[in-house]
């Protein structure tokens, strides 16, 4: 029998929700290119509701005990002594999201003698230490697409947001003023405007596709090219690098995964050579941008804004510098956390224990390392140093 540890971020302070804002949601059978979503044999929650906190658990509770395993699920996962420490050394599968990463260090992967599974529910699987989950043997999968959408939809959101100035105007609204030279000052319109994606994968194509009818410009580079028909199709202008990109876009946003090549990129160097006034939005990961450099690139105006949902570390400390940085529109990390994409991460992560509980094959789309190796879609998108 399995000790399936689940690491979720807290309820909401008032208490577990005892009724929600709609209904329901609308079914979403298959994400674009054709994948389908997820499709375990059973679920025993209501799509809709909150379960990526810890009295959700995901919705695995009953089938995970009356199949005789034993489920943790606990929010307590940083500093000596944590839950997530205690319960780690005899567990057999992790599960943790983004939003909230337990982070598997080489350090706790070496403790965890039986860890066998590291399941994201979510996608983005750095806070595992690839190297070392390749070493030990352990499996790492996430449930790829699961929330790609709600992330693009969080960008383009953002990008609006910054480049019309939307959250200072509201402030204005809620501090009872109504000084319209105040809000429009710094508010532009976005058609016209020239937008790159640093890569064009699921989310970055996504956001591509979401922003054509804006009438903008678009640019990508990625480290393959997109096919020659879907360039055509939203008119974008392909660059070999993001150096390469970034000085013709007015917007750029950051979509690629944190791994060697990534990490640190939009430093100093890389900043002083986009566009004065540009806008920055990154939800990707936050170490793909240096955090001091960004504070600094906004106090000098190289940028006139930046936004994103991703902080290192997580939770963001409360003296984190871009809680307070000028002409910043972030949020925690909620993207991809939607009540919509919970329902579909929770159903994957479901699909996936399934999979592996009965010694069938995990999906390969879900798969990032198995077998000692970067695998499925782990292979083609993340990079590991050994
Ligand atoms: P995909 O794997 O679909 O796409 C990633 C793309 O990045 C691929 O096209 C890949 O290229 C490209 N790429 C990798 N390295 C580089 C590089 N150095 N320069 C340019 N392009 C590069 O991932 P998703 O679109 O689904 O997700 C992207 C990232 O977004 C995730 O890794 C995750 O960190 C983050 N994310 C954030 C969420 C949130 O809640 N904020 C939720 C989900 C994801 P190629 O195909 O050529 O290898």
């Amino acid at each position: 029998m399995a000790k399936v540890l689940c690491v979720l971020y807290d309820d909401p302070t008032d208490g577990y929700p005892t009724s929600y804002a709609r209904d329901d949601l609308p079914p979403i059978g298959h994400y674009p290119g054709g994948q389908t979503a997820p499709t375990p044999e059973a679920t025993d929650f209501t799509p809709g509701h909150l379960l990526g906190s810890v009295s959700g658990e995901l919705g695995l509770r009953h089938f995970l005990e009356r199949a005789g395993h034993t489920l943790v699920v606990t929010s307590d996962k940083d500093g000596d002594g944590s839950v997530f420490d205690r319960e780690l050394p005899d567990a057999d599968v992790v599960i943790s999201q983004p939003f909230w990463p337990a982070y598997l260090t080489a350090d706790r992967i070496a403790t965890a003698r039986n860890l066998k599974l590291a399941i994201t529910a979510g996608i983005g699987s750095d806070h595992v230490d690839l190297d070392a989950a390749i070493a030990h043997g352990v499996t790492v999968a996430e449930v790829t697409y699961s929330n790609s959408i709600s992330v693009a939809e969080h960008v383009v959101m953002m990008t609006l947001s910054l480049v019309r100035n939307y959250l200072p105007a509201h402030q204005v609204v809620l501090d009872g003023g109504w000084n319209i030279a105040d809000c429009v000052t710094r508010s532009y319109d976005l058609e016209g405007m020239h937008v790159g994606t640093v890569a064009a994968g699921r989310i970055g194509l996504a956001v591509l596709r979401r922003l054509a009818p804006f009438d903008v410009k678009l640019h990508y580079t990625d480290r393959h090219r997109l096919p020659r028909e879907v360039e055509e199709e939203l008119g974008l202008t392909f660059h070999p690098t993001t150096a390469d990109m970034v000085p013709h876009c007015d917007v750029v946003t950051i979509n690629a995964p944190l791994h060697p090549d990534t990490e640190g990129l939009f430093g100093d160097e890389l900043l002083a050579t986009m566009k004065r006034g540009a806008y920055l939005i990154n939800t990707a990961r936050a170490r793909i941008a240096d955090r001091d450099a960004i504070d600094r690139a906004l106090r000098d105006g190289r940028l006139a804004g930046y936004a994103g949902d991703v902080w290192y570390p997580q939770p963001a400390p409360a003296d984190h510098p871009w809680r307070t940085m000028p002409h910043h529109g972030m949020t925690p990390h909620i993207s991809g956390s939607s009540l919509s994409a919970q329902a579909r991460y929770a159903a994957g992560t479901r699909e996936i224990l399934e999979s592996w509980l009965t010694g069938r094959p995990i999906r390969e789309e879900y798969l990032i390392v198995d077998g000692g190796a970067l695998a499925g879609a782990g292979a083609h998108s993340y990079s590991v140093t050994t």
